[in-house]
């Protein structure tokens, strides 16, 4: 993985790659991976355009390769139906989700440590559970297509290239399913209280819209996720 890990890209190739070569980039990505860490390589799939993507790219690479959906008691009835759409056409998609109790209206109060209860826990759930060494998703804090999250943790981030049309086109010519909310003008989906419509720029300004959290993300990407 190191020889991978010293070939991040430098930003000018998002506007360089054509399409096709950005697809090819990616599959050729997903597949050291997946021949360096088999089934210990577990994509990490929001149900966010992105994960359907990356999710649809990895099993181009191999039918097995395992995923894993953290949900919330916060997540819109459309998300949660989409949610069990994709667990009935694929199996091997676990779900995580933390039922304890938290104080009543904490994604006002808190939203940071809101995520880190009800995301950010079951995140790591399923990384001891499932065993995983490599994680696959999106993330646009970095610009890194594969990093060591944690010690023995990889990161894989395979469509970091990809601009947001180009999700679209990808997922627009290969038929996948998406989540019916980006029908209503959602760009980015979340936990229904934290989520909002916006004409923004920002592909993320509708998340967690009037807290110090608006635009941002949820932890999963930069918090520790392995002890
Ligand atoms: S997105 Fe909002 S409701 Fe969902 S876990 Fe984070 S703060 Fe809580």
């Amino acid at each position: 993985m190191n020889a991978v890990r010293e070939k991040n890209p430098p930003a000018y190739l998002v506007d360089k790659l054509t399409f096709n070569e950005k697809v090819e980039r990616s599959l050729a990505l997903i597949e050291n991976a997946y021949r360096e860490f088999g089934d210990a390589l577990v994509v990490a799939n929001s149900l966010g355009k992105d994960s359907v993507a990356v999710w649809h790219l990895a099993k181009q690479v191999n039918r097995a390769i395992r995923g894993f959906i953290v949900t919330t008691r916060f997540k819109p009835k459309e998300t949660k139906e989409f949610m069990n759409e994709q667990i009935r056409a694929y199996p091997e998609l676990r779900v995580y989700k933390n039922d304890e109790k938290i104080p009543k209206d904490l994604y006002n109060t808190d939203p940071d440590r809101c995520c880190e209860l009800l995301k950010v826990k079951p995140t790591r759930w399923a990384i001891e559970e499932m065993g995983v060494r490599c994680t696959e998703g999106r993330t646009s804090t970095d610009y890194k297509e594969v990093e060591q999250r944690d010690l023995g943790l990889f990161k894989l981030n395979p469509i970091l290239l990809w601009k947001e049309r180009e999700v679209w086109q990808y997922l627009a010519l290969n038929n996948v399913e998406v989540n019916p909310l980006y029908a209503r003008g959602y760009r980015s989906l979340g936990c229904a209280p934290c989520t909002k419509i916006t004409t923004d720029d920002n592909e993320r300004a509708g998340r967690w819209v009037g807290t110090s959290k608006c635009g941002g993300e949820c932890g999963i990407h930069t918090r520790p996720l392995k002890a």
